[in-house]
């Protein structure tokens, strides 16, 4: 489409360009030519009216009576060899007209050069204008031989410029028609050009931004028949995304190798603390308050290595849902049990309310209480103490929604489009590994359901993760 792109700006600049060049030349062509017709029609006068021949012509009719120069005047029209390309005009020393070679005299006729001759030094003048009728024409007018210093008249050449004039819009028509021609075909050739450059751009931007979201396994196509700059760019990118894959590859596989090597030995130290803490219990009050860190501590590193096991697992594709039947109810109640202790002790107030009935889902019941026991567990921990989390379930006809809103921090407008990407933290200071919301969404979107969020920072946040149900017997819903 024509936006401000490449075409747009080509058409804009080149265009222009040429088509200005085309139109000085075009001016150029068509006013030289016209100056040159115009020449030669001066020139055609001038070798009309040529003095030598005009003055031997009426030399011994000057002083002669007024009816005598006047017949001689019409002998010399009459004799006229060039009437089919000039008009010729005599003027008596009066000013009048007194023979034309049309045989036709206009009273109201105007004749400068007539004028002009009588001054000039030479005796001669020429002018171009229009005549009474319309016409236009170029004019010379030379002077009969003054006798005393007085005026005995004159001798008057018209052409007509129509003819002229029709050729030089003749060739203006033609030069037009030629420019068009030329500038179409500047167009046709050019847009053809730019489409050769346009399209693998668009295709390698497209593929950029499926790699930019993490997709490397996108190949730019390449087209074997240019082989020029924008080929080796898409063979460039290419290459770079073989190199990102394989360094992405090498990263997972350490980080699924770590985790798994770090979550053995935590295993142990979590399940010896658990029994050291029962042993020890009440006989030494620091060795036990110093198991309780131990536990505490050894409690977060082993989410955070489930969450990195969770991430290895989600980027090759190896989350998998065991899916059952279900009450998604049931999972919540566990959920906000497990968390609700946790929230008393910080002050936080969480307030629960769901159906007294079950909502069927097909799901993975460990994998729905993980994302509720995230989701809440966020909302506590970016909840400052006095704040309240309120936790919602509505069941529509073919989903139920769960809604977790918190008076916490909330989430600016900034972060907020960002906040479900990997390892992507809008709180650098609060713990956290950045993981739980992308491995949330991807159970969410596992389940064919939404994960949405919004906020309002300082304000608040809400969740709202909307999970589709199973047809429900509606003897279920009255048993329970
Ligand atoms: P983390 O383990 O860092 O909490 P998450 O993926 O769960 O990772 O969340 C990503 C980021 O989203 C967090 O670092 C935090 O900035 C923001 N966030 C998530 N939930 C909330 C919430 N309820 N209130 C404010 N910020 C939140």
């Amino acid at each position: 489409m024509l936006k401000s792109g490449i075409t747009v700006r080509w058409l804009l600049t080149t265009i222009l360009v040429i088509a200005l060049i085309l139109a000085c030349i075009s001016a150029t062509i068509v006013l030289g030519l016209r100056d040159y017709y115009y020449d030669t029609v001066e020139g055609k006068l001038q070798s009309l009216g040529q003095s030598g021949v005009i003055a031997d012509y009426f030399s011994s009719y000057l002083d002669s009576a007024d009816d005598a120069f006047s017949s001689r005047a019409q002998e010399y029209v009459d004799n006229f060899q060039d009437i089919n390309v000039a008009e010729l005009w005599v003027i008596n020393k009066q000013g009048d007209i007194i023979a034309s070679s049309t045989g036709f005299i206009s009273e109201s006729e105007i004749y400068p050069d007539y004028e002009d001759a009588l001054q000039s030094v030479s005796g001669r003048a020429l002018w171009q204008g229009a005549m009474s009728s319309g016409e236009k024409v170029m004019a010379l007018s030379v002077l009969l031989p003054k006798t005393n210093g007085n005026s005995n008249g004159a001798i008057r050449y018209i052409i007509s410029l129509e003819a002229v004039d029709i050729q030089v819009w003749k060739i203006v028509l033609v030069v037009s028609i030629v420019c068009l021609f030329a500038l179409m075909l500047v167009v046709i050739s050019g847009l053809f050009f730019i489409r050769s450059i346009v399209t693998p751009v668009k295709r390698i931007n497209a593929a950029a931004r499926t790699i930019a979201a993490g997709n490397y396994s996108q190949k730019i196509e390449i087209n074997k028949r240019y082989d020029d700059e924008l080929a080796e760019l898409a063979e460039s990118i290419n290459y770079m995304t073989a190199e990102i894959d394989k360094t992405d590859k090498i990263k997972n596989d350490f980080i699924s190798t770590v985790s798994h090597e770090l979550r053995t030995p935590l295993t142990a130290i979590k399940g010896w603390t658990e029994t050291l803490l029962c042993i020890n219990e009440s006989q030494d009050e620091t060795i036990n308050s110093g198991l309780r860190v131990i536990q505490n501590e050894t409690e977060r590193l082993y989410s955070l290595v489930e969450d990195l096991l969770d991430f290895s697992r989600m980027q090759s594709g190896r989350i998998t849902l065991r899916l059952q039947k279900i009450d998604i109810i049931a999972e919540l109640d566990d959920a906000v049990y497990v968390l609700r202790d946790r929230a008393t002790r910080e002050g936080k107030e969480i307030f629960y309310s769901s159906p007294d009935y079950p909502a069927p889902v097909n799901a993975d019941p460990d994998r729905i209480k993980q994302v509720f026991v995230n989701i809440i567990d966020n909302a506590i921990k970016y909840t400052p103490a006095g704040g309240r989390i309120s936790i919602v379930a509505m069941i529509g006809s073919d989903s139920i929604k769960i809604k977790v809103a918190d008076t916490g921090c909330g989430i600016s407008a900034e972060d907020l489009p960002r906040i479900k990407e990997k390892f992507y933290k809008a709180n650098l200071s609060a713990k956290g590994s950045g993981i739980g919301l992308a491995v949330c969404d991807e159970i969410v979107s596992l389940h064919k359901g939404t994960l949405d969020i919004t906020s309002v920072l300082g304000e608040g946040t809400e969740v709202c993760i909307t999970i589709p149900t199973l047809p429900v017997n509606l003897s279920e819903r009255k048993d329970s």
